[in-house]
This record gives C-alpha cells, sequence and structure tokens, in this order.
C-alpha cells in the first residue's frame, strides 16, 4: 500500500518517509520559524533519543524509524466553475502495534508527505504516553479550504475519503478534526464510508462527528480542556499561582479559542494572541469573548479594537508566565525561543518546537511541556467516543469529564516522575515513556511471520 516514493526500497529505512514534499509545497506561511523546518527529521530525532533513554532494541527502534504504511492520493474535484482541479493527499499508519491507528485529518495549503508522516509518529507516542490503546495514523489534502465552496469542500472530502477508506474502519484507522476540518468534514467522512459499505452504520469510524451522527459533547473543548490541566499541573509543581498569572497564545482556532476562555475563567490574563492574520495584546489582559466575537466577524485576531496590534515577530517576547503555541508546527524555533520571555511552555499545537528551538529553551531554563502530553485531551475523548460508538450507549457529561480529568492528571503525573527519575526534559521523558509501551506491545506480539 506504499505510495510513489514511499520508503520501500528508497535507501536505508527511516532515512525518510514516504515523499517528499512537492515543490513549491513547502509549509504555509513562508514565515521565518517553518522555512527550514524539517518535521520528519524532528521527530526521528525524538525517536532516537527516546530509544536510547528508554535503552529499547535496535530491532524496535528500527521498525519505529519508517511508517507502517503511507498511501498519497489524487483527489480530482469538480468545481463550482465546472472546471477538474485535482489535489494531492495522504493517509498514513506510522505504528498500529497498540490498536488502530489514530489521528486527524488536516485541510492545509502547506501539507506535504513528510509532514504528515511527522504527524502520524506523534500520534504513535501520544496515544502511548495517556495510555490508549491506539496506534498513530495522520491524513489530509493540501489544499487552502478557505478558497473553496461548501459544495466543493464537500466533493474534496468525499473523494479523499473514497480514495484512502481501504485504510479506515473502527479496527484499522479513525480520523478526527484538525488543523482546518470539523465536526462537518468528519460527517461527511463518516457517510462516505457508510455508503461504501452498502450503508453500514459504523459510528466508530470517525471521532469529533457531530451528537446527531453518535458524536460526543465534550469532545469539541477537550483538546483545550486537557492544556488547562497540563498548565495546573506544571504551575502547581513550579509553585506558580494560577490566578492572575499571564498568558501568550498563538492561535485562535479548535483550540486556542476554548483554551483562552478555560484560561481566563481559571483567573489568568490573556496578555497576548496571535493567528494566521496577525496578532494583538493588552498588558491588562484581553476579553475574550469580545475577542471571539471579533475573530466570529474578521475571521482573526487582528483589528481587534479592545487590544493593540503587535508585531506577530514579536508575540513570544511579550512578558508573561506562560506560553502556548496552538497553531502550526516549527513556530518556535531558535530565536523565537531566545526572544521568548514566559518561563513555561505548554505545547498545545503539535510539533511547535523546532529542535534547535527546544535546545535554547533547554538551555534557558523554560519547562516544556511536550506536544504528546499537554494536547492529548482530544485524542483521549476520541478513545471515549470511540468507545460510545462501539457500545451504542453514550456516557454521561460527568463521567466523560471526570474521566478526562484523570487519564490527563495520571498521565501529567506519570511524565513528571519519569523526568525526575531520568534527570531529563518532559519531552525526553515523555519520548521514553511512550516508546517503553510501544516496545512492550512489540515485544509480546513478536514479528509476523
Ligand atoms: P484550527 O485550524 O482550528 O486553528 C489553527 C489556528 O492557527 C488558527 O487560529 C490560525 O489562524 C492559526 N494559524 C495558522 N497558521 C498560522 C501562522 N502561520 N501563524 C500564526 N497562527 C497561525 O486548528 P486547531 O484544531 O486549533 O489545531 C491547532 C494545533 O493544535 C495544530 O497543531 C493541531 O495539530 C493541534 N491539535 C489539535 C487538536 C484538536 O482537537 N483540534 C488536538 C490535538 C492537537
Amino acid at each position: 500500500m506504499s505510495a510513489p516514493g514511499s520508503p520501500a526500497g528508497s535507501g536505508p529505512a527511516g532515512d525518510g518517509p514516504a515523499g517528499k514534499a512537492a515543490a513549491g509545497s513547502g509549509p504555509a506561511g513562508g514565515e521565518p520559524a517553518r522555512a527550514a523546518y524539517d518535521p520528519w527529521a524532528a521527530i526521528l530525532g525524538r525517536i532516537d533519543d527516546a530509544a536510547a533513554l528508554a535503552g529499547i532494541s535496535a530491532d524496535v527502534h528500527r521498525m519505529l524509524r519508517v511508517p507502517e504504511r503511507v498511501l498519497e492520493v489524487a483527489v480530482p474535484v469538480r468545481m463550482d466553475d465546472g472546471r477538474v482541479e485535482v489535489f494531492t493527499g495522504w493517509r498514513v499508519h506510522h505504528d498500529t502495534t497498540r490498536g488502530p491507528a489514530k489521528g486527524g485529518v488536516r485541510f492545509h495549503p502547506g501539507l506535504n508527505a513528510p509532514e504528515v508522516s511527522a504527524l502520524a509518529a506523534d500520534m504513535t507516542l501520544k496515544t502511548a504516553v495517556v495510555g490508549i490503546p491506539f496506534g498513530g495514523g495522520k491524513g489530509g489534502v493540501r489544499c487552502d479550504p478557505s478558497s473553496l465552496s461548501s459544495g466543493e469542500l464537500e466533493r474534496l472530502t468525499r473523494r479523499y475519503t473514497f480514495e484512502v477508506a481501504s485504510m479506515l474502519g473502527p479496527d484499522r484507522d479513525v480520523p478526527a478534526p484538525d488543523v482546518n476540518t470539523d465536526e462537518r468534514v468528519m460527517a461527511w467522512i463518516l457517510d462516505t464510508i457508510d455508503m461504501l459499505h452498502g450503508g453500514r452504520s459504523m459510528p466508530g469510524v470517525v471521532t469529533g462527528k457531530p451528537l446527531s451522527v453518535g458524536g460526543m459533547r465534550l469532545h469539541a473543548g477537550a483538546t483545550a480542556s486537557g492544556v488547562l490541566r497540563c498548565v495546573r499541573a506544571v504551575f502547581s509543581e513550579l509553585g506558580i499561582p494560577l490566578a492572575g498569572s499571564r498568558a501568550v497564545l498563538q492561535g485562535f482556532g479548535k483550540v486556542g479559542a476554548p483554551l483562552a476562555f478555560l484560561m481566563s475563567s481559571g483567573g489568568m490574563r490573556l496578555v497576548a494572541v496571535g493567528d494566521a492574520g496577525g496578532a494583538v495584546e493588552s498588558a491588562g489582559g484581553i476579553d475574550v469573548g469580545l475577542l471571539a466575537d471579533h475573530v466570529r466577524r474578521a475571521g482573526t485576531v487582528a483589528g481587534f479594537s479592545g487590544a493593540h496590534p503587535l508585531d506577530p515577530a514579536d508575540l513570544w517576547s511579550v512578558p508573561a508566565e506562560v506560553a502556548v503555541p496552538a497553531a502550526l508546527e516549527g513556530a518556535l524555533d531558535a530565536p523565537q525561543a531566545l526572544s521568548l520571555q514566559a518561563k513555561v511552555v505548554v505545547e498545545a499545537a503539535n510539533g511547535p518546537t523546532t529542535p534547535a528551538g527546544d535546545s535554547v529553551l533547554a538551555d534557558r531554563g523554560v519547562t516544556v511541556v511536550p506536544d504528546i502530553l499537554a494536547n492529548a485531551g482530544g485524542v483521549t475523548a476520541s478513545y471515549f467516543e470511540w468507545a460510545q460508538g462501539r457500545q451504542g450507549y453514550p456516557w454521561g457529561e460527568d463521567l466523560v469529564a471526570s474521566r478526562l480529568a484523570g487519564n490527563m492528571e495520571e498521565a501529567f503525573g506519570g511524565v513528571w516522575a519519569k523526568a525526575a527519575s531520568l534527570g531529563v526534559s518532559m519531552r525526553r521523558a515523555a519520548g521514553a515513556l511512550a516508546l517503553e509501551r510501544v516496545a512492550e506491545a512489540m515485544e509480546v506480539r513478536g514479528l509476523f511471520p
């Protein structure tokens, strides 16, 4: 099932994930932090480090340096003006030893194969760190959804789903929303898969779907609530009071916006926010409700009259106790890490800190709660939604909330303790903990045939 350009037969295993970024398909935005960022090299570095720390066998390590399967597909779509546009899409399973692949579907003009593979590998580590029975997957289509009509977006989603359908299924691979996709997109994926199976109902095939087709009420805010739980936990370990503390936030989307509300209702002050359209700051704290109203109207935080305009390049140098990247990967490179004022970074986004940025943060004594722990509330809620779909019995909100809180607290405690016992950063400890769990599963299953 490997796509053209997959690692099979393309040199030493682990040298590169399937496919290379097509010309001109580099990370979107073109901002300096992302320009030279190689997400696959970054995740391989993390896997190598975690493998050494955890002392896993060379065989297991070698298997984890290559995605299990990668599918690259052409996605032809009839546009509203009658012509056919051809997009490129991917679905990647990095590792499914611990359970079905789990990972979002991303629609973004800068998406490329190495990025999808890196995000899939991240999911292998994340599901293991929070101890849920899934492996790591990811997918998406290189497109700019803001330039597509609703009809075009639906046709693109359905054709993409059809093209990667052989990889999906409740026991095989369970997609969820990611950047620029939402419950509407999940409903189209669900419906397309059901239709491909003769109308058989399979609610466990996607998570993050609308309530009316088996979704879960607390799913939408689960990532943000897990991030806040990590902010509380790390502040408590470091002796920083939550009330009155200042936060800088990058990204005001499905994760960033609810997180801003949660932080503000927890007594924190949001002093600066940036998104793809610009940034704003207010030392006294930004009124999140008014900002959300503005973003609904304007599509960006830029131009919000309740705060001062801020050059996005200066976002990280705004004084704060915590900085939360909740946009895209590669946002905190060495220059941003050098300018960062906060003493704590909680990574709501996937892969927001580059290896160079990470080493600057470590040298400067900044505590980083890594993505595979900090944003794992979303995949944990997805696991609950998937379990409910399979049981055919919805859980009450209280049960979902208390289990989510319990899982996140236990995962945070485990990583904090591992970091202390190994004398390493939380990122390195989380990686080691994850690989120990994946390696144990691989060892007990053995190698087929
Ligand atoms: P989203 O599309 O809803 O929002 C993305 C936000 O990032 C928007 O505010 C956008 O303006 C901003 N952004 C995009 N490009 C930017 C740039 N160049 N500079 C500054 N800001 C930029 O996406 P989301 O679902 O909120 O996901 C955000 C991050 O969190 C991603 O890394 C995603 O993988 C990760 N994540 C999401 C979930 C989830 O439940 N949605 C779960 C775990 C991790």
